[in-house]
């Protein structure tokens, strides 16, 4: 996966291959690529337990709200940091191996690289989410099962489908966060070029959040020159409008794949929008599988995270751009298609049903996507 020059990863190929490899790989990749086809896992049920879903949300069989029980875990991650502790505690405690996830490059800090950490290693290096593109599921790929992965959904449903066309039954333990979707890495270099910051000048930090919730985007030169902006203002006004076109597409940017999945518990004001003021951080989590829902108690009862039960709705009634995204999924689809452009094959997760269930609205959506594609047409 190497940066193009619109700042997104892409695949190259890079070796010639003969002619069986390279059949191999591209059957690999048609079956796992979250470009190509995203498959919604099938729920695993607990004995006895109860078993939730949300439409908008997926499966779960629990979910909380969660914070990491350090103080200075809880503040440099992205909300409660909790999968940063849960990470730590995996990997110190022998549970497993090692975690592989995402930090800012130490040579190179405008630039996010994936990490593979071991026993006694600085977790906090990878704490805290980097709004940029980096390509953790292309170091993940071959892990252990005695390992921890954190990516993005794409990521964990990349690794999840790739385990299974290879018929693999033992894979590492998932872990994911909500993802409105990966800005361009351009839009890092504007912004820091917005705040003073030169092209070119070597930075000693780079963050996007984190340091407080939700914390501010934050960058600083090896000659101490400062730069900060608020996270409304970093998403809102460069970060989030750069966003790729597949994951304006996506349909789980809820980490349906993972075992265990975080997302931001914002508080919200009277009218149910979030609120970015900061405080200590807190997180929405979701246990999707046995082993993600063992995890989080055996987590809780060691003193690493502190959970308290939260209903889906909840959740939902704080994250109004996954729910909005995915019930309009199904119309706006349609419309590109009607616009005769191919688009990825997504499995299990109803889409055309659940756009139906608002038929105006979806009429509406259906209707500026393919005027939207149309246009696009015309244009390339
Ligand atoms: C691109 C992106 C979009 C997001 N969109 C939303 C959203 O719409 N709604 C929402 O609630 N939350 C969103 N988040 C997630 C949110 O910011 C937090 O990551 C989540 O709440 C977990 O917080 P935490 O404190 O428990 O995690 P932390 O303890 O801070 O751990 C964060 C983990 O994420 C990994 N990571 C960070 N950046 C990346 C990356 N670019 N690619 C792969 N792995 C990475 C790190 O390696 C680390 O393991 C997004 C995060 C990213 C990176």
């Amino acid at each position: 996966m190497v940066l193009d020059g619109a700042g997104f990863n892409r695949p190259v190929r890079r070796l010639p291959l003969s002619k069986k490899d390279d059949r191999q790989m591209t059957d690999e990749l048609e079956a796992s690529c979250p470009g190509i086809v995203v498959r919604r896992p099938v729920p695993e049920e607990i004995s006895g337990g109860e078993h939730h879903f949300d439409p908008a949300l997926g499966h779960a069989i629990s979910s909380w709200q969660a914070w990491a029980t350090d103080a200075e875990t809880r503040f440099r991650g992205s909300s409660g940091g909790v999968l940063t502790a849960l990470a730590e505690w995996l990997v110190e405690s022998g549970h497993s191996a090692r975690v592989i996830g995402a930090a800012a490059d130490t040579n190179e800090p405008r630039r996010t690289v994936a990490v593979q950490l071991g026993r006694k290693s600085d977790f906090l290096r990878q704490a805290g989410s980097r709004y940029a593109p980096v390509s953790v599921a292309a170091e993940g790929y071959s892990l252990s099962p005695d390992s921890v992965f954190v990516g993005k959904p794409c990521e964990v449903a990349a690794l999840r489908q790739i385990g299974e066309f290879r018929g693999i039954e033992d894979r590492p333990l998932l872990m994911s966060f909500f993802c409105a979707g990966v800005p361009s890495q351009l839009a890092t270099d504007r912004l820091l070029s917005e705040l003073g910051i030169p092209a070119g000048s070597p930075l000693r930090t780079l963050r996007y959040r984190g340091h407080g919730w939700p914390g501010e985007f934050y960058a600083e030169t090896m000659d101490g020159v400062r730069g900060s902006t608020t996270y409304d203002a970093s998403w809102g006004k460069q970060l989030g409008p750069s966003m790729q076109w597949r994951c304006k597409i996506c349909p789980d940017g809820v980490g349906e794949s993972a075992d265990i999945v975080a997302g931001d518990y914002w508080k919200t004001d009277d009218r149910g929008y979030p609120e970015f003021t900061d405080s200590s951080g807190v997180s929405a989590l979701i246990a999707r599988t046995k082993r993600g829902h063992q995890t989080i108690i055996a987590a809780v009862e060691a003193g690493i995270i502190q959970a308290d039960p939260l209903d889906l709705r909840q959740i939902c009634s704080i994250q109004p751009y996954q729910v909005e995204r995915r019930a309009t999924l199904g119309a706006r689809l349609l419309g590109r298609c009607l616009a005769g452009w191919r688009i990825p094959r997504y499995v299990g997760f109803h889409l055309l049903r659940l756009a139906s269930e608002s038929p105006i609205r979806s009429a509406r959506y259906a209707y500026g996507s393919l005027r939207r594609s149309w246009l696009e047409r015309f244009r390339t």
